[in-house]
């Protein structure tokens, strides 16, 4: 755990960026840690590991959870009525898969569309040309909230590449009138910050390394 870092990168964001501490990997005991010093927004990437951190910590009522990771259909229902926030949908048939469960569960979760803006094989996410055409059909989901894009450049990128991918993602935003940009994670945001993200994802750089 790295208090220090949290505390410096907290002084150092503008008020316009919200910081999303990810707590993959961790114990609800760290989570605890920097929601006492005022950290109300966690993210998790899979369900069970997330679910029975929300269960132990669900005393703590102030927690927004979100989650970041890959999204499997037969999870959609347990992460819809669990997750207020969802970072990673990655396709067409996934949003309308969220919508027919938040619809049915009465929930109105906050979505943020992963785009897929590099040709790394490992990335999922909207072609940004789909998104496009598709657009029109994806604001008729109900029960969705659909406030802006996410996205995850690949590692070992320049600053200068980066901050090129992270610009496209603000623009396509942009263009679509979403007003979040949920990108940059600890190698990468402040360069993230810099083209205009509102969300900026930390795990490590806060955390301290995950061990698998
Ligand atoms: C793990 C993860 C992060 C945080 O990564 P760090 O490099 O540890 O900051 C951010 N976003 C997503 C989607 C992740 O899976």
């Amino acid at each position: 755990m790295n208090i220090r870092n949290y505390l410096k990168i907290k002084n150092l964001i503008p008020s316009t960026v919200n910081l999303l501490a990810v707590s993959k990997g961790f114990k609800s005991q760290e989570i605890k840690i920097i929601n006492d010093l005022g950290q109300k927004d966690f993210g998790e990437s899979k369900f069970q590991e997330g679910f029975q951190k929300q269960e132990i910590l669900k005393d703590l009522k102030e927690i927004n959870w979100h989650f970041i990771g890959r999204i499997q259909s037969n999870k959609i229902r347990k992460i819809v009525q669990n997750f207020k926030y969802i970072h990673s949908v990655d396709s067409y048939e996934t949003l309308e898969k969220i919508s027919n469960a938040s619809f049915e569960e009465m929930k109105h979760p906050s979505i943020m569309l992963q785009v897929k803006l590099s040709e790394d094989p490992n990335k999922v996410g909207f072609d940004p040309k789909l998104l496009i055409e598709k657009w029109l059909e994806i604001q008729k989901f109900k029960n969705v909230n659909i406030t802006g894009l996410m996205t995850i450049n690949p590692k070992g990128l320049s600053a200068i590449e980066n901050k090129e991918l992270f610009r496209k993602c603000r623009s396509l935003a942009d263009s679509l009138n979403l007003p979040e940009c949920s990108m940059g994670m600890s190698g990468d945001w402040e360069q993230a910050i810099d083209s205009g993200a509102t969300w900026i994802r930390l795990g490590s750089i806060i955390f301290g390394d995950r061990i698998r």
